[in-house]
């Protein structure tokens, strides 16, 4: 291979290098994964506030079931005046049966209160119970494709160790003058500078060299550039 191939052959293995790069850096499933992280987290949030509520919703049934006791206790109390024979006096006794109707109605309405209470806390588990399955979904996902995406990585990353390998190797080979004028060209002239003349015409900056200039061209055996973009030029 000339000096000027082996630049041409630098040159595709950059122009690769760039390309593996670029889909290391933005590779699709990275985006993916971010999205699926960030609707497990307010799955999570979420499941947290149901949690919360729960966890009231328990404590309020367990003070209104002690309540239904205390009522439980005072109604047996009240029932055992009212009926044991103790009190004679009818006012009395009339207040006693009015007092025993009055608790056993508020009993009841309690006890529609809990019952209603229990429904909602089924109703709350269930949500919560579906929310966290979901959970574990979204989490079994996002490993499943982060070891896609590692293993994807690792093999870009092996590509480009062995690009740079060989990229490393034919540098070498290459006279430091115009691997210096390579480089610069690299960097001003958008990652192209080495570049093919087709019938006459620079395929870096699509201009037709003059007949003067392509003939002598044509007759060199050197680094020759394009008058007009500065890119070598090779045949
Ligand atoms: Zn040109």
């Amino acid at each position: 291979m000339s000096e000027l191939e082996t630049l041409f052959r630098i040159q595709e293995l950059d122009i690769r290098i760039h390309a593996s790069s670029e889909s290391e850096e933005n590779h699709p499933l990275k985006a993916v994964l971010e999205r699926l992280e960030e609707e497990k987290q307010t799955n999570r949030e979420e499941l947290e506030k149901l949690g919360n509520s729960l966890d009231e919703a328990k404590a309020k049934q367990s003070k209104q079931e002690s309540e239904t006791q205390r009522m439980d206790e005072k109604l047996r109390k009240e029932e055992e005046k009212l009926y044991g024979g103790t009190v004679g006096n009818p006012k009395e006794l009339r207040g006693l049966q009015a007092e025993v109707r009055a608790i056993k109605k508020q009993k009841d309405a309690l006890e529609t209160e809990i019952l209603e209470g229990m429904e909602r806390l089924d109703e709350t588990t269930a949500v919560a119970n579906d929310l966290e399955a979901k959970v574990e979904d979204l989490q079994a996902e996002i490993d499943g494709k982060r070891n896609t995406l590692n293993e994807e990585l690792a093999e870009i990353r092996h590509e480009l160790e062995r690009l740079g390998e060989e990229k490393q190797g034919l540098r070498s080979e290459v006279s430091e003058d115009l691997i210096e004028l390579y480089d610069e060209l690299i960097k001003s002239k958008h990652s192209l500078a080495v570049v093919r003349v087709v019938e006459g015409v620079c395929t870096g900056c699509r201009v037709e060299l003059p007949g003067m200039e392509y003939d002598r061209f044509l007759k060199s055996d050197g680094v020759f550039r394009c008058s007009n973009c500065r890119r070598i030029l090779i045949k």
